[in-house]
């Protein structure tokens, strides 16, 4: 059967390109080689609202699980600070929910949704599938990071998150924990989904996550585990190029995922949304330009905090677990005070600044990579 576009990958940016697509009166059919949408859930589900009510959804009562009010960071030795986070406004969502309602909004606005269905293989503009052969004028590619896993494997950490019922879990409370022996290169954290019930996870490089993760939950103290999802998260940035010929990369595959904290609900939402309405444009038009304004527009909202967010990992990755603990000595309430103040999850490089910007983080900083820091404080001005 022939389609003007066939989008692989049925996760948000997949979803959300082909609810565009077909919004326009495009046909439109997405794969995906699950056996049911939204699972298994590889997700924390931490966005904010700003976000959701741009990305056009309206989480229901069951795509909603809880709400944040506070972080609270810790440094290798159990030092800590707590930031309120209620001005951010910061949901936990459901992923297996949310994904069917993006599908239910996709499939509404016309577009086909094959499951348990696999890309096998493209070729020109024929798309080779465990159900079948498909031709279309654009192929979407959306099959998330394991398009990049050729890429750069330095670009991938390994990830590791279990639902856990847990005493210790506090409701509307994130926990982020930084150690660069047990977590080299990113952190772990408890995203409650209420009170004694949450996601724990950890990512780094060059470990077993799941066995950081194990020992972590065992010094915590009593829990029960109810589910253990394993995933790869890419930390690069962008690819050079989101077109090429007829295949438009979205989402965590065109690498619109924050390098800082991994997070790509929002950003790789907006790709799929940018992208499904350049190719809809590019589908009356016939003209390559329409579908090279995806990657411009992407780039103009994202670019600048993303090359941020760039270098404030190349920081994060060289720090060692000293220079972590003199960090957290130099944040003074007023630093916290101004964090919690902005409004602001999604774009939050700021927020790395202030903590960086403290005088004895600087001299940390610094001696540990100058030019890079002053980059990064340039960059942070312009914006
Ligand atoms: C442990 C963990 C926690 C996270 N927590 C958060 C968080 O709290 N907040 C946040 O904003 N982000 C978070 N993220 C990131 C977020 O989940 C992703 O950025 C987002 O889901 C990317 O969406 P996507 O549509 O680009 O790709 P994905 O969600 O990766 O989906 C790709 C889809 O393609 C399908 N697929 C793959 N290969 C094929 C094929 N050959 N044929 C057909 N289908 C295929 C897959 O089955 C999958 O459904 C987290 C990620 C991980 C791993």
């Amino acid at each position: 059967m022939d389609y003007d576009v066939v989008v692989a990958g049925a996760s948000v940016s997949g979803l959300l390109c082909a609810r565009e697509i077909a919004k326009r009166g495009n046909s439109v059919l997405i794969v995906e080689e699950d056996s049911e949408i939204g699972t298994p859930e590889h997700c924390g589900g931490m966005i904010s609202i700003s976000a959701l009510e741009e990305l056009g959804i309206v989480p229901n009562r069951v795509t909603l699980d809880n709400q944040i009010e506070s972080a609270e960071i810790f440094s290798p030795s159990g030092k800590s600070f707590v930031i309120n986070s209620e001005l951010q406004k910061v949901a936990v969502i459901n992923r297996r929910s949310f994904d069917k309602q993006i599908a239910r909004q996709a499939q509404r606005n016309g577009a086909d949704i094959r499951v348990k269905t696999s890309v096998k293989k493209i070729i020109g503009d024929k798309i080779i599938t465990t159900d079948g052969d498909f031709k279309c004028k654009i192929i979407v590619d959306g099959r998330g990071v394991s398009s990049l896993i050729h890429r750069d494997r330095n670009g991938i950490l390994h990830s590791a998150q279990f639902e856990v019922y847990a005493d210790w879990i506090e409701s509307g409370k994130v926990e982020v924990y930084f150690d660069a022996e047990m977590y080299p290169g990113f952190f772990c954290w408890i995203i409650p989904i209420g009170s004694g019930h949450g996601k724990v996870g950890v990512a780094a490089r060059a470990i077993n996550a799941a066995s950081a993760l194990e020992k972590f939950l065992l010094k915590k103290g009593r829990h029960f585990i109810v589910r253990k999802i394993f995933a790869p998260i890419w930390i690069k940035g962008p690819i050079n190029n989101f077109v090429t010929k007829n295949i438009v990369t979205i989402g965590d595959a065109a690498g619109q995922t924050k390098p800082t904290t991994a997070g790509g609900i929002y950003s790789c939402g907006v790709g799929g949304i940018l992208a499904g309405r350049a190719i809809s444009q590019f589908l009356e038009s016939k003209d390559d330009s329409d579908l090279g304004n995806y990657q411009n527009n992407w780039q103009k909202k994202f670019g600048k905090e993303f090359n941020s967010m760039l270098l404030a990992r190349k920081l994060l990755e060289r720090l060692d677990n000293k220079a972590i603990d003199s960090i957290f000595d130099s944040v003074t309430p007023k630093i916290i005070e101004d964090i919690s103040r902005s409004e602001s999850f999604d774009f939050h490089t700021d927020a790395v600044i202030k903590l960086l910007g403290a005088k004895s983080s600087i001299k940390v900083a610094q001696t540990i990579l100058g030019s890079e820091l002053r980059k990064l404080f340039a960059l942070v001005e312009r914006n």
